[in-house]
């Protein structure tokens, strides 16, 4: 990957924060640089997860290999987001931003959130309309509706070989546009993030600051273990690689706090930076994208410690159990848009029945915190992709310029 892209990305970082701080709320100007950014990625999204995913599945090589990419995409989902609720129990519990804290609540912030049970979210994924889950972007719908229109056109066989030449055709160019918005990236990065550091002033920042500081320990070890030894060993590949490889995704995932949005560069990325098949990258990173979300799950952690210290609340561990249980379930349920983590967050305490006024205390940084966690969330997924991608038999990296493969 070109070293020069990265450098511009780290420019805009800096740049937004200076901006951020000198011009304060005014920096709000850049929004609709940001904006525009936004609008891009989002337009992509849709017609890229339809075709990309029918691809995916029709070129997985018969429904047994779906069954094992599947399979190993999901167990891998689960194992980490479990590790990762883990680290945020631990961070809440070392770092305990709950105690003695003089945060004031804001009174109704809680009542407008809700979330629907487990449930509920699990027989959402089925469109009872396809068309409407296109229309209205339900990312986990049309991934179900995907997924079976890939699983008709091989069984039908030849009869349907001009359909899948079409969305072959059609994710090509997909792939293609989303290559044409990956070079406004650091435009984006900048308009969003100068006007979120003009207006999150430090007034905002300092009452929670240990949440934050919390969220941050556990974000770095869980990359730096997790991932570290999971690409490593299992994926075969130098880890520093990986991350200079997925670094343009994850800025964006900062950025734009939504693992959707950011799906077009995360596939260029593990494709393009680390030789990831498209037959992979499809199917797993769409996947992941909805499903799997580790930075999530650490918030979930964190943020239920936090509550429990502040209301002066001890954790019996069948709590702790539930917690991590409910947590897996909440962050899988939990949709790749900005803020949803909160929503989902009255799931887990209500199964502990920890008071929904805690929700209250954390929107105030949630925004924050959204940004690390989206920005594990994508790294998670493409953690994934390399994990299954060469556990596969028979896989080869596709790029043309290898990347550093430990022996
Ligand atoms: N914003 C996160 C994402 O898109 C989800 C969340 O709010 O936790 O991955």
């Amino acid at each position: 990957m070109k070293k020069s892209f990265i450098i511009q990305i780290l420019i805009a970082f800096i740049l937004a924060v200076i901006v951020g701080v000198l011009f304060g709320e005014k920096a709000s100007v850049l929004q609709p640089l940001g904006d525009l950014f936004l609008r891009l990625i989002k337009f992509i999204i849709v017609p890229l997860i339809l075709s990309t995913i029918i691809v995916g599945v029709t070129g997985a090589g018969g429904i047994k290999a779906l069954g094992t990419i599947g399979g190993k995409s999901i167990l891998y989902f689960l194992v980490t987001s479990l590790i990762a609720i883990c680290f945020g129990l631990l961070a809440g519990f070392i770092f305990s931003p709950g105690k003695g804290s003089d945060v004031v609540l804001e009174e109704g912030a809680a009542e407008t959130v809700t979330s629907d049970g487990v449930m509920d979210t699990l027989l959402n994924i089925i469109p009872t309309n396809p068309i409407e889950a296109l229309t209205t972007a339900n990312v986990l719908q049309i991934i179900f509706f995907a997924i079976f229109v890939g699983i008709g056109i091989t069984l039908v066989g030849e009869k349907a070989k001009p359909v899948q030449d079409f969305f072959e055709g059609f994710a090509e160019i997909m792939y293609k546009i989303t290559g044409i918005i990956m070079k406004l990236v650091p435009i984006g990065v900048f308009g969003l993030l100068a006007p979120i550091v003009g207006a999150y002033g430090i007034s905002v920042l300092l009452p929670l600051i240990k949440v934050i500081v919390a969220m941050i320990v556990a974000v770095i070890v869980h990359v730096a273990l997790t991932y570290t030894i999971a690409v490593k060993t299992l994926g075969k590949m130098n880890p520093w690689h990986f991350f200079k490889g997925i670094f343009p995704a994850a800025s964006v995932a900062f950025a734009t706090c939504s693992s959707s949005g950011t799906l077009p560069v995360t596939m260029k990325n593990t494709q393009e930076n680390l030789g990831i098949s498209k037959k992979t990258s499809s199917f797993v990173l769409p996947l992941g994208a909805t499903i799997n979300m580790d930075g999530t799950a650490i918030y979930m952690g964190i943020t239920v410690m936090f509550i429990a210290q502040y209301f002066n609340q001890s954790l019996s561990f069948p709590q702790i159990l539930t917690v991590i249980l409910m947590g897996t379930l909440a962050s899988i349920g939990t949709a790749g848009v900005p803020g949803a983590g909160l929503v989902m967050l009255s799931m887990v305490l209500t199964a502990i029945n920890l008071p929904l006024e805690g929700i209250a205390l954390v929107a105030g940084i949630d925004r924050i915190l959204d940004m690390f966690r989206t920005s594990v969330n994508i790294i998670g997924d493409s953690s994934a992709c390399v994990v299954v991608e060469r556990t596969s038999k028979g896989q080869k990296l596709n790029n043309d310029e290898p990347p550093v493969i430990l022996t």
